[in-house]
């Protein structure tokens, strides 16, 4: 998750001492690139996604499940096998924020003809078994959104008891730091967020209220007043960065073939992220309990929430700069390219400074506008030995603010000196349980940018609305309850769609008829007479496109995943969690998911990954046959 330096952190006062100075020089490390690189075009489509994953340990004896705290040892060992013996490594693998995680990529990104779609699976299945190979026996690999018992009490191995005290990072209740990574960005992090915020990190989820559930639901915290008072009734309280960095996802990146097409994928995205979010919804539980929530968004913004009370808008501003609206994880705020323009209806708190200082060198009002708005945040972590770099050959400063803030989407300029294009990430996505609703995922997301610019399809509607898709993305059961504002008519692009807008568009006000609430299974699958769908727009785009039979055959698979997703015809793995606990003996009806429960949970989830159970409520049936028969190289042990 971002920019990994070495050296020696510097604390929240020290790092605050130099906010300045690194914004300043992030700045002028963004004019360089910028101006380096704005003329470029003609990169190629390339592509790739990321994997987050949990290790996790089973005590069959005991019914246990508990988080593996290893994932550096692991982490070094696939490393060493792989990329650094081989360039050509079929996979890369990066650190996560929790020491029971690792994240993993393909190799190389994946590139433009059909093809690739055919390879992505078996690459997360390599993943998946290289990683499982060197893990104990009781041990293995999840690709779960949220630990079920996160926080409770023995849920790490080894056993550590949390150090509620100053002088460590998280000062949690709950989340021992030994559960963060022993990279010093990740502590160094947890604890800056909360010397800067002035007080811990508040997270309260609402509580699924079952038939036992205690009414009101009141959690008391005798030892610990900040606690008491944080913690909302008939909510769950969480107290830790871990709560919500500890959980994983599935995120995918593009490379544009020039800037005006990234800024253009970038806005259509963006209009996407609630519907895909609430898709893949697989979070119900936290610190040991049933939630009414399905997604892990507004917990893992709260767990990073670093602005002060002032800023929050608690307080009159007297130390702080600005009232800042929203965490530095959420979502977008402003839309990037011409046509997103008119539709940008949210507040944007900018660096007024850095915003003329963009404007003087040439960068267009609406990058302008989002870089500065980037930058009203403070560097979070600080090395000592970074803090003076050549600016026009590094941009250490520039990524320090750039990747912690953690939105729904991100524009992502070249690297200096590198070949690589300009990228965006789509990163609302939560992580599937196995490689075959993975890939379907990321498919489906890589062929909706196919044709968004083959098709020239206009997804926006003011950002605000998109805002208020998120909350509903989040709610239980959203894909099948949910109403979500969508563009009528997405077809309306004629002219060149990446530079210009088309004449539809070029009116000064939004005009409230250009979207209407509809359901995802509208959205995706299409309604007679109202709204043509987007896995239909899919298949036309695929019925014109030269395509292997094996390849299409996977692909029709994937959309047909992510179509019955859809229609409620299969569960999201958050309704499947829900129903196993629902079902499981030691369940009380009370909203809890004791050790045992969780073991279960965890045990069955392992054995749906690796095969071993069908599972056709999450995944249908009939799907895996048509794939696999004739293709044995891909088939996991
Ligand atoms: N694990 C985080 C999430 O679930 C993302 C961290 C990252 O940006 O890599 O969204
Ligand atoms: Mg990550």
């Amino acid at each position: 998750m971002g920019l990994l330096s070495q050296g020696s952190p510097l604390s929240w006062e020290e790092t605050k001492r130099h906010a300045d100075h690194v914004r300043r020089h992030g700045i002028l490390q963004f004019l360089h690139i910028y101006h380096a690189v704005k003329e470029r075009h003609k990169d190629v489509l390339k592509w790739g996604d990321e994997v987050e994953y949990m290790l996790v340990s089973f005590d069959h004896q005991n019914k246990k499940a508990r988080v593996v705290l290893n994932g550096e040892e692991i982490l070094e060992a696939l490393q060493e096998k792989g990329e650094r013996k081989n360039p050509n490594h079929p996979t890369l693998w990066r650190p996560e924020y929790g020491s029971y995680m690792i994240e993993g990529t393909p190799g190389q990104p994946y590139g433009g003809t059909m093809s690739e779609f055919n390879t992505v699976e078996d690459n997360m299945r390599k993943r998946r078994q290289e990683a499982s190979s060197l893990l104990k026996e009781n041990e293995a690999l999840c690709t779960i959104t949220s630990f079920p018992r996160l926080g409770c009490p023995g849920f790490t191995v080894p056993d550590y008891q949390p150090t509620p005290v100053e002088g460590g990072a998280s000062k949690s209740l709950f989340f021992p730091d030994e559960a963060i990574n022993k990279h010093p960005r990740f502590s160094t992090l947890t604890r800056n967020i909360r010397h800067r915020r002035g007080e811990k990190v508040v997270i309260n989820v609402p509580i699924f209220k079952d038939k036992n559930t205690p009414f009101p639901f009141i959690e008391t915290f005798p030892q610990d007043d900040e606690a008491t008072q944080a913690a909302q009734p008939n909510h769950i309280y969480m107290d830790a960065m871990g709560f919500g960095m500890g959980n994983c996802c599935l995120q995918v990146t593009f490379q544009a073939c020039s800037i005006s097409e990234a800024r253009y994928l970038y806005d259509q995205l963006a209009t996407i992220c609630p519907i895909v979010m609430a898709l893949s919804a697989s979070s119900p539980f936290y610190r040991g309990y049933v939630s009414d929530i399905d997604c892990r968004w507004g917990v893992i913004s709260a767990s990073v929430d670093d602005r002060t009370r002032e800023e929050r808008g608690l307080e009159p501003l007297k130390n702080n700069s600005y009232r800042i609206s929203k965490s530095r994880y959420d979502s977008i705020d402003s839309y990037l390219s011409k046509c997103g323009e008119k539709y940008n209806d949210i507040d944007l708190t900018k660096d007024k400074e850095i915003y003329e200082r963009l404007l003087k060198e040439g960068i267009d009002h609406l990058l302008a506008q989002h870089i500065a708005h980037l930058f009203i945040r403070d560097p979070l972590t600080l090395f000592e030995e970074k803090i003076h770099l050549d600016d026009a050959n590094e941009s250490d400063h520039f990524e320090n603010i750039q990747s912690t803030n953690w939105q729904t989407m991100r524009f992502k300029p070249p690297p200096p000196n590198s070949d690589i294009g300009w990228r965006v990430e789509f990163r609302p996505m939560e992580v599937q349980l196995t490689d075959f609703e993975n890939s379907a995922y990321v498919v489906f997301v890589v062929l909706l940018t196919r044709v968004i610019l083959s098709y020239k399809l206009d997804f926006l509607i003011p950002l605000s609305k998109v805002d208020e898709n998120m909350k509903v993305a989040q709610k239980r059961d959203a894909v099948l309850h949910g109403l979500f504002y969508f563009r009528k008519d997405i077809c309306k692009g004629g002219t060149a769609v990446v530079d210009g807008c088309s004449t539809a568009q070029n009116g000064t006000e939004t005009d409230t008829e250009e979207f209407t609430l509809m359901s995802i299974d509208t959205i995706i699958n299409g309604k007679e007479g109202a709204f043509p769908g987007l896995i239909p727009i899919l298949n036309s785009y695929l019925e014109n496109m030269e395509v292997d039979v094996d390849t299409r055959c996977s692909i029709l698979n994937y959309l047909k995943l992510i179509k019955k997703r859809a229609s409620g015809e299969l569960m999201t793995a958050a309704r499947w969690m829900r129903e196993f606990v629902s079902k499981h003996p030691d369940y009380k009806q009370d909203s809890v998911i004791t050790d045992e429960i969780n073991y279960s949970l965890l045990w069955e989830c392992n054995k749906i990954a690796n095969e071993l159970s069908e599972c056709p409520e999450l995944l249908g049936s009939g799907f895996k046959k048509a794939k696999y028969s004739g293709n044995k190289t891909g088939s996991s042990s």
